[in-house]
């Protein structure tokens, strides 16, 4: 369901309040690597305006690799952070771990993320074919392009057709970088798929210096948009710091990343 082969026409999601995302809309989602604060929130909020970006990432539930590190917020945190952004005229997505979490978190939510290390897990997959709210379902770690598209297959066969899929690097041997972002892949699912790509450029190479080239590259090869990794201070962020933008750093990148949407 989720090819070309079945369905001609790209799939354009519709966030509301005039925010789309798909071939011919190119969309910019930004935020921290996790909600931290109110006083966070509302910094990054003031930058987004500013910078015309319209929707906010930031983990509430961490899938953190050790169990020592920062969890999130939770529900509490969540219920904060809409309360802003409804103010603010921001959408807001953000990763669902469990199946359990979902209702709770569907009032507060514009896009459910799926993490990579929930890439396959068919019963959250399941779980959100069965919401009326869009899904950006990210690469497993060691996940094949078909993997991803067998994944996506799940949530669009139990009813959910606003799936967007994302590639945030995979595991290599390459040890330099924190992951490899397969541009390839980004290629090849726009010739496969009706749905968005969406590419996570600070994931997927994992060092700040480089998430602008890997941003570009990404949209050269055909990314619809670009989830990444945003902080006013990134290293003092609880999560994800090394591979974090600051304000002025991310500021530049959307413009340049709108202007090679343009020319590409
Ligand atoms: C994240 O977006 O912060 C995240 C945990 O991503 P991933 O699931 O790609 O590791
Ligand atoms: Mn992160």
């Amino acid at each position: 369901l989720v090819s070309k082969k079945w369905k001609v026409e790209d799939t354009v999601i519709d966030l509301g309040d005039g925010i789309q995302l798909g071939t011919g809309h190119f969309g910019i989602m930004a935020g921290p690597c996790s909600i931290e604060s109110e006083e966070q929130i509302e910094k990054t909020i003031t930058h987004l305006q500013q910078e015309g970006v319209r929707i906010m990432r930031g983990g509430v539930y961490k899938p953190r690799s050790s169990p020592y590190s920062f969890r999130g917020l939770g529900i509490d945190g969540l219920k904060m952070w809409y309360k802003r952004t409804r103010e603010a005229g921001i959408k807001i997505i953000t990763e669902v771990m469990m199946v359990e979490q979902i209702e709770a978190m569907a009032d507060y939510v514009d896009v459910f993320q799926v993490g990579a290390r929930n890439s396959q897990n068919f019963n959250l997959l399941d779980a959100l074919g069965e919401v009326d709210k869009p899904v950006l379902l990210k690469r497993g770690i060691s996940g094949t392009i078909d993997e991803l598209l067998q994944a996506a297959e799940y949530i669009f066969s139990n009813g959910n057709e606003r799936v967007m899929l994302c590639e945030r690097g995979i595991r290599s041997y390459e040890t330099a970088y924190r992951n490899t972002m397969d541009v390839n892949a980004i290629a090849m699912l726009k010739e496969k798929t009706h749905l968005p790509v969406i590419a996570d450029p600070s994931h997927g190479i994992g060092l700040r210096r480089y998430v602008d080239k890997i941003a570009l590259a990404s949209i050269m090869a055909g990314a619809d948009g670009v989830i990444m990794e945003v902080h006013e201070q990134p290293e003092k962020a609880f999560s994800d710091g090394q591979q974090t933008l600051s304000f002025p750093e991310a500021a530049r990148l959307y413009r340049r990343m709108r202007q090679a949407y343009e020319l590409r």
